[in-house]
């Protein structure tokens, strides 16, 4: 889109730079693969790729090897499959609106089906184009979010023309604690998803997110479907992050100011000072994924020094307290690191309160981006 020299001049002056490394993407790829052979892996590209931009994303793991890719709405796969090889399968997550059966089917996406609803509609869509259509199923194993409970899927396995025309690619369910080993509700929704086989013998599994796959070999199912360790999240609370880092975010300072004891800093007058302070108001703030929940309580970094957050986050802006650093350190233009090596994605969101996921997609888009 740039010419090599707009393109750092961009990045020399962008007041916020999200760089997103697409080796490293692809290396977790290749981790997760490994892991979780011989099931397939797939990529899950919901959310413009958890916000980093499924449509660099996506192509990356394509080329790596991935041919399975998920998202939630049937707009997002409708921009993303012409972005890949004809050899590649779109999954919509959500299913079908009612309605939407015929412009999925052209498009020659794959439905995830949630509900006998929308059995029943694609298997007429199926019946009245004379065609084989492929889905998914999805089956409630604990989770009472989406998929046909046990009742409804004795009731489909018991009539089997319900499906008639319908090709079942898998037997899908999600693991609602996946990110907690040692939580009971692991192997009782592993239970109920062999249940859900036995009652249709023959059809491959997908089953495992990101942290079901590290769960253990028998939850990996044929296809699993990690997210968020492809972007380098962590896992778990508790063990160290497998996964490489994806994503870097660097802010710029826009004023350094310093201040006497007692001055007051940000919306609300919240933050007072204790003694004289040096500030730096830097170039992002909630509208820019940032959470209000961090006023005075997450920082940024430059190098090891770590700069709190002194007083409420801005919509555009924040303040950061730069007493640690000598003076005249930090002018106009310089960066500071909001998330990369000295501060985690997983510790920006456990200040803010929150969850890697709920960052990463929050990002937005005023970051000038730089794909690696
Ligand atoms: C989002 C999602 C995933 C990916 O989950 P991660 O925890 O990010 O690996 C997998 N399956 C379904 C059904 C999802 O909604």
């Amino acid at each position: 889109m740039f010419g090599e020299i707009s393109e750092r001049q961009a990045t020399d002056t962008a007041p916020g730079i999200l760089t997103i490394d697409l080796g490293a993407l692809v290396a977790n790829y290749r981790a997760l693969q490994q892991r979780a052979a011989p099931a397939r892996v797939a990529g899950v590209v919901k959310a413009d790729a958890y916000g980093l931009g499924a449509l660099r994303v996506a192509p990356a793991l394509h080329a790596a090897g991935c041919r399975d890719f998920f998202v939630v709405q049937l707009s997002e796969a409708l921009a993303l499959k012409p972005a890949l090889g004809a050899d590649a399968r779109v999954y919509v997550l959500s299913g079908l609106q009612p309605g939407a059966e015929r412009a999925c089917a052209e498009a020659g996406i794959v439905p995830v089906l949630n509900s006998l609803d929308q059995i029943d509609d694609w298997s007429r869509l199926a019946r009245t184009q004379g065609a084989e259509l492929p889905a998914l199923l999805q089956f409630d194993t604990g989770m009472s979010r989406f998929g046909l409970s046990p009742e409804e899927a004795e009731a489909l396995a018991a009539d089997p023309a319900r499906l008639a025309g319908v090709r079942v690619l898998y037997l899908m369910s999600h693991l609602a604690c996946a990110d907690e080993p040692g939580h009971a509700q692991n192997a009782d929704q592993l239970a109920a998803m062999q249940r859900v086989a036995a009652a249709f013998p023959g059809v491959a599994l997908s089953f495992a997110n990101s942290g079901g796959i590290f769960l253990g070999n028998d939850y990996h199912g044929a296809l699993a479907r990690p997210g968020i360790a492809l972007y380098g999240g962590a896992l778990t609370g508790g063990t160290a992050n497998p996964m490489t880092p994806v994503v870097r975010l660097d802010v710029r300072v826009i004023q350094t100011r310093t201040v006497p004891a007692g001055a007051r800093v940000g919306y609300g007058a919240t933050h007072v000072t204790a003694g004289e302070t040096r500030l730096a108001t830097i170039a992002a703030g909630y509208a820019d994924g940032l959470p209000r929940s961090l006023s005075d309580r997450g920082a940024a970094y430059l190098g090891d020094v770590r700069l709190p957050i002194a007083g409420r986050v801005s919509m555009d802006s924040l303040t950061l307290d730069v007493t640690a650093l000598p003076p005249g350190t930090l002018r106009g233009g310089s960066l500071v690191e909001l998330i990369g090596p000295h501060q985690t994605l997983e510790a920006l969101a456990a200040d803010a309160g929150t969850i890697s996921y709920e960052i990463l997609t929050g990002l937005g888009t005023r970051y000038h981006r730089v794909y690696r």
